[in-house]
C-alpha cells in the first residue's frame, strides 16, 4: 500500500471528523504549520478553506502555491520587518502582541490598499513564554482604534493560549476570562471571532465561548511528512 495515500486517508479522516463535529457558529482554522502543501491542497479539496501558519517564510511559499481563495490566518508571533510579505494576500493577522506591530501592519495595508483584519493576542496564561498582550495593554490599544488610529486596519476579535496543562479547570479558568474581555471589548464596539482553543483543548475552550479553534496535530498529525 502507497505510504502517502494511507497518511492522506489518515488525514481526510480527522478532517472530516472534527470538522463535521464543531457547532456550525464555529470556524475551524486548520493549523498547517510544518505540513508541505501537498497535504494543505488535499484538505482544501475536502473542503477547507481557511488555514493558520505560524511563520512568516513557510506562510509566503505556500501561498505563492496554492489556490488564491485560502483565506490564510498567520497565529505566531510577528516581527514588524515581515509583515510586508504577508501585506499583500493575508486575510487576518492572529497575533497582534504590541501596538509597534499594530501601526506597522496599517501601514502596510494602506500601501496595499486593502484592510487587514487582526485579533488582539491577549497572555492568559501562567507561563512566562508565551507572547501576548496584557489586558490594560489591549483595552489602551482597542481605545485608539476606536478613536480611528488604525483607518485600515479591521480589529475582528481576540485570540489567546491556555496554560499547557492537565488541569482542565486552571484551562477553564483562562478561557472564561478572555471571553469576559472579550464580551467587555464588545460593549464598546461589537466583536465578531473569540479565537481559542488547539488541538488538546479546543472543545472547552467553544464550552467557554470560542467561536473559532486553531486544529494543528488532531488534524495532520505529529509527525513531518515527506511528499
Ligand atoms: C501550532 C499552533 C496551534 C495548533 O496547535 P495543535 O496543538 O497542533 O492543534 C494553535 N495555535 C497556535 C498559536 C499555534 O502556534
Amino acid at each position: 500500500m502507497n505510504n502517502d495515500l494511507t497518511q492522506f486517508s489518515e488525514i481526510t479522516r480527522n478532517y472530516k471528523k472534527i470538522a463535521s463535529e464543531l457547532p456550525a457558529s464555529v470556524q475551524l482554522v486548520a493549523v498547517s504549520k510544518t505540513h508541505p502543501a501537498s497535504i494543505v491542497q488535499h484538505i482544501y479539496d475536502q473542503g477547507q478553506k481557511v488555514f493558520g501558519e505560524n511563520k512568516v517564510q513557510e506562510l509566503v511559499e505556500k501561498q505563492a502555491i496554492l489556490p488564491k481563495d485560502i483565506q490564510w490566518h498567520l497565529i505566531g508571533h510577528l516581527q514588524k520587518n515581515k509583515v510586508k510579505y504577508i501585506a499583500p494576500f493575508i486575510d487576518t493577522i492572529q497575533s497582534v502582541d504590541s501596538e509597534k506591530l499594530l501601526e506597522e501592519i496599517d501601514r502596510q495595508a494602506e500601501k496595499n490598499n486593502r484592510k487587514i483584519k487582526v485579533l488582539l493576542q491577549l497572555k492568559i496564561a501562567e507561563e512566562e513564554t508565551k507572547f501576548g498582550l496584557e489586558i490594560h495593554e489591549a483595552k489602551e490599544i482597542f481605545s485608539n482604534y476606536l478613536n480611528g488610529k488604525f483607518p485600515n486596519i479591521e480589529v475582528t476579535g481576540l485570540m489567546g493560549m491556555a496554560t499547557f496543562t492537565e488541569d482542565k479547570d486552571q484551562v477553564k479558568k483562562e478561557f472564561t476570562y478572555l471571553k469576559q474581555i472579550f464580551d467587555k471589548l464588545s460593549f464598546q464596539r461589537k466583536l465578531e471571532t473569540l479565537s481559542m482553543g488547539m488541538s488538546d483543548d479546543y472543545p472547552v475552550a467553544i464550552e467557554c465561548g470560542a467561536n473559532s479553534v486553531r486544529v494543528g496535530s488532531a488534524i495532520f498529525g505529529h509527525r513531518n511528512y515527506n511528499l
